[in-house]
């Protein structure tokens, strides 16, 4: 089972070929700097390559007892709409029973969709495309938590080797764990020094 999932060099070469990871100068909304930049969608936005990425992601949570012992009762949640179809690709895998996904609010605040109760959430795993500095991941856990369910497991396709690589105890399962080598500032910045021009991208 384990050796049906692709390596990360495969991830990462799947990724590029779909444009979701891109090489160059870029400036994220935090104002880092940095070589690398994902959009994750671009990869989704093809069914076989969406499917393949999901699927090598459910193996890894398959592979947890806590996760197979309690199958189909689990809830798969995405922390945003990136997320979503990484989240109803790895239920399907799974056969897990519910999903959700959190959207940020026009006040900025990340919420579930109204009229989801407490008690209806079943044990949890939290997957996202990316993670990045995971804070999505922390505020999911929050809303989970109010809910009155339990996390069980957390992953993403690419986490930045910057984040947290545990969450609560849990390991993070992911495909490519990647060092997207940001710096804090045009100073710092190896592409700045050199005159490359930058690109600001908007997430
Ligand atoms: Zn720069």
């Amino acid at each position: 089972m384990v050796s049906l999932i692709p390596s990360p060099d495969t991830v990462l070469e799947m990724l590029k070929r779909t444009g979701a990871f891109r090489e160059g100068h870029f400036i994220y909304p935090t104002g880092k700097h940095s070589p690398y930049y994902f959009q994750m969608p671009l990869a989704f936005r093809y069914y076989d390559t969406a499917r393949v990425l999901a699927v090598a992601l459910s193996r890894k949570f398959r592979l947890e007892r806590d996760i197979s012992s309690q199958l189909p009762k689990i809830a798969v949640i995405s922390p945003s709409s990136g997320g979503i179809p990484v989240a109803f690709g790895v239920r399907d895998a799974l056969s897990a029973e519910q999903i959700y996904w959190a959207e940020k609010e026009a006040n900025g605040k990340r919420m579930f969709r109204q009229y989801v109760n407490q008690g209806e959430v079943h044990p949890c795993i939290i997957v996202d495309d990316i993670i990045r500095s995971g804070g999505a991941i922390e505020e999911t856990a929050a809303l989970v938590k109010e809910l009155g369910a339990t996390i069980i497991g957390c992953g993403a396709i690419v986490r930045f080797s910057s984040a947290a690589a545990t969450f609560e105890g849990n390991q993070i399962r992911t495909l490519v764990d990647f060092d997207a080598k940001l710096y804090d500032s045009s100073e710092e910045c190896v592409d700045c020094k050199k005159g490359v021009p930058a690109e600001q991208v908007r997430f």
